[in-house]
């Protein structure tokens, strides 16, 4: 029976390509009807303008903050998508399973790999790759494609992808869930909130609460906004702060400073001390105005400070502004922590992520592993095959060290050059030694020829690996100097080889 979960997406879409490997990564990509649609028919990879290359890596960005294990990288353009769905349909059609297999494969050419989808030649080989072979009549391929294209374009779905639906009892989801929300979607058919703000859309629709107790007046702003916004009240300052705390946060906060009797303005002062909504905007609404409470709210960090009954179109341009701005920082924020060459975390968040799992680890004393990886004869790779061959090999180096090292809580960054670091909370003994035999070997799969190194003739690893349970007067530096050590012993005794050690 063909699942009654369906799953509308694009292959050109960020969000959709995240989706498809969080289900992957859930185990659940079978259990989804997934149709592919065209979004924008229109998108052509070889006309790549600035502004399509600004919109794309703002949704890379976007995708990152929300799923920062997913391996991902910025492609060379918007590509077309209609071969592609015309593969993937075929497929569908002559073999459901293998199909699967195939979707995974094209979102990740293209996702991962920066190839063209659009070209037929790049289709065949991951067609072939798949194991499929039957062909399929042209005639019965477009009917399908124009069916899923017509059920998306009419259904609920705002022309939102990616965009879910239970079939029995149309119950929707819009936008990239969170692993979570999605298991509880599958296991439930529903969720609270319906949607997310993960979507592909010409235009992203921001999140925004009013905060006031006053109802008559909260949904009468509420109706100004909700042709702009996606627009929630609520009348607490508690129901703000714990809404804060959900996956899918406001983007700005309408809050009135007489909510529960003057709280308003400790309300902005609490938010903006959290760590979680520092960066939120607040606007504090009054009813009367004074200079006196305006320097009190811009003191307390609010963004803007209005009186409450002025121009609506006033309003929501300040909170376009504001809005952008605090996207602007976002995305500024999520480019820092990140390396441009492999779409892997950079050795600035390394280093953070390493303090926090040490922290956690010395907490609920339990082992902390750390591996240093380094690509061996790595100059003389770059000599011999050029310094774009090498660009290209580390890529594909940090491609296979984000998918072999993709298990919840395992982080891995490139600590700069040629060298990788890696952290395995709670893993210890064998299971390090199988983690990175793993590596190795799929390494050694992707047969990258090395004709300059003295040692082997293709492209190798040697990994320093250290275990540790934390402890409070020992700084996490000494875990990477002493990885480090066993890196350089790896090196001197012969390179591709892991050397271990774990410590008491
Ligand atoms: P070993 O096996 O002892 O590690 O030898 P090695 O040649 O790999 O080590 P060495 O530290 O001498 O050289 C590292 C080289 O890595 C030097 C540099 O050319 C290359 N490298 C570092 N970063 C990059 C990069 O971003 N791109 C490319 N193409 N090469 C890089
Ligand atoms: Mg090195
Ligand atoms: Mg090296």
């Amino acid at each position: 029976m063909e699942p009654l979960l369906v799953v509308y997406g694009d292959f050109n879409c960020p969000f959709c390509y995240a989706l498809n490997e969080h289900l992957i990564t859930l185990g659940l990509e079978r259990k989804v009807q997934w149709r592919s649609i065209e979004h924008e028919p229109e998108a052509d990879l070889h006309r790549m303008d600035p502004s399509i290359k600004d919109e794309l890596e703002e949704e890379l960005l976007r995708v990152r903050t929300k799923a920062p294990g997913l391996v991902i990288t910025l492609p060379g353009g918007r590509v077309n998508t209609g071969t592609a769905n015309r593969a993937i349909a075929a497929a569908y059609l002559s073999d459901p399973a293998r199909a699967v297999v195939l979707r995974g494969l094209i979102y990740r050419a293209y996702w991962i790999e920066g190839k063209d989808i659009s070209s037929p030649d790049v289709l065949q080989e991951l067609v072939l790759l798949s194991g499929l072979s039957s062909r399929v009549e042209d005639k019965a391929v477009n009917h399908l494609l124009a069916q899923w294209q017509q059920a998306w374009e009419q259904g609920p779905f705002q022309l939102r992808i990616p965009s879910l639906q239970w079939l029995p009892d149309q119950t929707t989801f819009l936008g990239l869930p969170l692993p979570s929300q999605f298991k509880t979607f599958f296991d439930q058919h529903a969720l609270a909130d319906n949607q997310s703000t993960l979507v592909c859309e010409r235009q992203s629709v921001a999140n925004i609460l009013i905060a006031d107790d006053d109802i008559n007046y909260a949904h009468k702003l509420q109706a100004q906004l909700k042709d702009a916004f996606d627009v929630r009240v609520v009348h607490t300052s508690a129901r703000v702060v714990s809404l804060c705390q959900e996956a899918e946060p406001p983007d700005l906060v309408l809050v009135s400073v007489s909510l529960g009797e003057g709280d308003g303005f400790e309300l902005c002062r609490h938010l903006k001390s959290q760590e979680k909504t520092t960066r939120l905007p607040i606007f504090l609404l009054a009813e009367d105005y004074s200079e006196e409470a305006e320097v009190k709210g811009l003191q307390y960090g609010a963004a803007d400070f209005l009186r409450k009954g002025g121009s609506p179109v006033i309003l929501q341009a300040r909170m376009k502004t504001h809005l952008q701005l605090r996207r602007m920082t976002e995305i500024l924020e999520v480019r820092a922590n990140y390396d441009s060459l492999t779409g892997l975390h950079n050795r600035r968040e390394f280093e953070h992520v390493l303090e926090n799992e040490w922290r956690r680890a010395c907490r609920v004393q339990a082992p902390l592993t750390l591996l240093f990886i380094d690509v061996d004869h790595f100059k003389a790779y770059n000599d011999h095959y050029g310094h774009l061959a090498g660009d290209e090999c580390l890529r594909r180096l940090g491609e296979v060290l984000g998918r072999c090292l993709s298990r919840s809580g395992e982080f891995v960054a490139r600590y700069g050059g040629e060298e990788f670091v890696a952290l395995l909370p709670g893993v210890e003994g064998r299971a390090v030694e199988r983690s990175v035999e793993n590596i190795q070997r799929m390494v050694e799969k992707l047969e990258i020829e090395h004709q300059a190194s003295p040692d082997y003739r293709q492209l190798s690893l040697s990994i320093g690996a250290v275990t540790q349970v934390p402890q409070l007067n020992v700084s996490p530096q000494q875990l990477l100097a002493e990885a480090d050590q066993r890196l350089y012993q790896a090196k001197s005794e012969g390179r591709n080889r892991l050397i271990y050690t774990e410590r008491p």
